[in-house]
């Protein structure tokens, strides 16, 4: 209730309870990072001007219609004074009280319980609850607010405060249009007169506010908020300049997803896949880098939460009017609006990602190779989208050219009729893979085996573990199923065998016997071709590439060898020989054995200690010299 204590116009007011409240906190609770009421202000002031201008197209007769929209900051280091003013919508009278001397906000208790709370360790929350304007009181030991409405007939008042005592109102002659703040500031707060300081404050929360911000004649953000524009009105070189500041960046971006909704929510995105990975060199986990926006003002750099982690690599800006506008950084995970755009974005980049593959799939496959690492990482973490990730996936296979990939869904188009399962081997390099005897059934059934040459890979495969209800399955793995591998079983055992069953007996038992617990078992191989023997896992969840890795990086994960199979082939010269060896010389024939097993460990790269076999390989060579 105003009352008037003096003759000549000045009001006297007292604040609403609410505001008092919000005014003891800001004044006596909050001393960290205080510098965010200037962001706030801006704020302010940038919404003025957006109403102005809203006004301004239906509304024939405007009083300064000359002045250019944007936002002054000037300062005074010797009266230690902080002025913010704009040329936007202004107040009225009745304004000024509604809007600054109370909180319009229904259940506004419940929120001060709330911000009473939470405000002594985060001074964000000051504006979520449409309260920035007092955090001036952070700072200012008093504050004046001279404003005058657009309108021709509007008269300029003052209204002034020292945050404590209720404020006062009263005309001002002489004001432009809108609202000029001028904060007297608090004794340790002298740097806010500082423009080197107000300028690196702007710089760092209000850059891409779209009005110029002016500090002492000088324009200090930089950048326009391009993704609220029209796609069709952006030059390219527009994109790249902004890609380069919002990135930090020199290079040109390799994708770009510009996209604005409207429904359910809305978002306007603009994101930028960079040329370079530096985790890739080795500069250790690159930083999520896509900043939050509500109505072009700044809410927080590089959130945590907004995208999934995988996706650190994008650079750009999300900006969605649904958000609050002061949401406080720590409670932005548990936003349930954040958590939508997470949802919506990632969605929306994978198609962008999934088509981008489809129209130009050398372009894509330079992405891949820059940052497939990332996509890799999606499949293990994101489960939620871990089929979509998949799509995305490519590699070499012993259908591609060497350099060349495909993706699951092509190695899906080619499989042959029965063929259940999607099958993968590992191996450093295209050729070490193709010279192993693991691809031998493969090649001989016509069956695609993607090539997986990163360590990470069979974890991906593993994780992943089916891909449009068919089974991910390493080559190594002990029962493999392959469909024409069944037919030639059956032909080969009505065929006159290579050795008898006898025979192979003998030869499986002598293996078993010289090898003792270094093997589960020793059995007649159904799959080689050319090799002697094979290494084989009956364990599906862990491939012998996933076993190395176990083995390289953690010291107390031991691989349980005499958990694996050998396989042996009789129809290879040296397995039928070493049935008429075993008669003549059993003793040499169990040093073959033996060195039969760890060259099926070398082609698995299983093989630890190479070194003991050297002695081994001496005593064979010298046989051989003797023939
Ligand atoms: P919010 O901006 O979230 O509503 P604030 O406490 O920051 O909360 O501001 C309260 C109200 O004061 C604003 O909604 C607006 O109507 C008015 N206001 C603040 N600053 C300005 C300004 N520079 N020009 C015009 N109106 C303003």
């Amino acid at each position: 209730m105003p009352t008037n204590t003096d003759t000549n116009t000045v009001e006297t007011h007292q604040f609403q309870a609410e505001v008092n409240k919000v005014l003891d906190i800001v004044i006596n609770s909050l001393y960290t990072n205080r510098e965010i009421f200037v962001r706030e202000l801006i704020s302010n002031a940038a919404d003025a001007l957006e109403r102005f201008r809203h006004e301004s197209l239906t509304h024939k007769e405007i009083f300064d219609d000359h002045l250019s929209l944007e936002i002054t900051i000037d300062m005074d280091e010797k009266a230690h004074t902080l002025t913010i003013s704009d040329v936007g919508i202004g107040m009225t009278h009745d304004e000024v009280i509604t809007n600054i001397g109370s909180i319009a906000h229904s259940g506004a208790q419940h929120f001060l319980a709330q911000l009473a709370d939470k405000a002594k360790n985060d001074v964000n929350l000051i504006g979520q609850f449409g309260v920035g304007f007092y955090s001036a009181f952070m700072t200012a030991k008093n504050v004046r607010v001279l404003t005058r409405g657009f309108r021709l007939d509007d008269i300029g008042w003052e209204w002034s405060s020292d945050g404590k005592s209720g404020y006062t109102i009263q005309p001002a002659e002489g004001l432009r249009r809108g609202t000029k703040i001028i904060l007297e500031l608090k004794d340790d707060a002298h740097d806010f007169a500082n423009p080197d300081n107000v300028k690196r404050i702007i710089k760092q929360y209000s850059n891409f506010v779209p009005f110029p911000i002016m500090v002492k004649g000088e324009k200090v953000n930089t950048v326009q908020a391009i993704w609220t524009r029209n796609k069709n009105e952006i030059k390219e070189e527009e994109y790249t300049e902004f890609y380069k500041f919002v990135a930090n960046a020199f290079d040109d971006p390799v994708y770009r997803l510009h996209f604005s909704a409207d429904a359910p929510l809305s978002i306007n995105a603009l994101l930028f896949v960079p040329k370079e990975n530096f985790e890739r060199f080795g500069f250790g986990k690159m930083e999520s880098s896509v900043d939050l926006h509500c109505r072009k003002v700044l809410i927080a750099k590089h959130p945590e939460g907004l995208l999934p982690e995988w996706m650190r690599f994008l650079r750009g800006v999300i900006d969605s009017e649904d958000l609050p506008l002061n949401i406080s950084r720590e409670t932005l995970q548990d936003n349930s609006i954040v958590k939508k755009l997470n949802q919506v974005i990632s969605n929306k980049m994978l198609k962008f990602l999934d088509e981008e593959a489809k129209s130009d799939p050398n372009k894509y496959l330079e992405f891949w190779n820059t940052f497939g690492a990332f996509l890799k990482e999606g499949v293990i973490n994101d489960f939620a989208r871990r089929a979509e990730v998949a799509k995305l996936l490519r590699f070499e296979s012993s259908k591609t050219e060497k350099g060349k990939v495909t993706s699951l869904n092509e190695y899906i188009e080619r499989m042959q009729e029965g063929q259940k399962a999607i099958y993968y081997f590992n191996g450093p390099s295209r050729e070490i893979i193709e010279s192993g005897p693991y691809l031998e059934a493969f090649r001989s059934n016509d069956i695609e085996v993607l090539y997986t040459h990163e360590p990470i890979d069979d974890f991906v495969m593993s994780h992943l573990h089916e891909y449009e209800g068919k089974k991910l399955l390493s080559a190594d793995q002990a029962d493999l199923e392959l469909p024409k591998l069944k037919k030639e079983k059956e032909e080969e055992e009505k065929e006159a065998e290579p050795i008898t069953k006898k025979q192979v007996e003998t030869i499986t038992g002598l293996l078993k016997k010289v090898l003792g617990d270094k093997v589960k078992d020793v059995v007649e191989s159904h799959r080689l071709v050319g090799s002697p023997a094979i290494i084989v896992n009956p364990d599906n969840t862990m491939s012998s590439a996933m076993k190395r890795v176990m083995q390289a990086t953690n010291k107390d994960f031991k691989s349980d060898y005499s958990q694996l199979t050998l396989e042996i082939n009789p129809k290879h010269p040296l397995i039928q020989k070493l049935v008429l060896l075993q008669e003549r010389n059993e003793n040499f024939a169990k040093t073959i054995a033996e060195q039969l097993y760890d060259n099926a460990l070398i082609a698995a790269d299983l093989l630890l200690e190479p070194r003991s076999m050297v002695d081994r390989m001496y005593k064979i060579l010298e046989k051989a010299s003797e023939a």
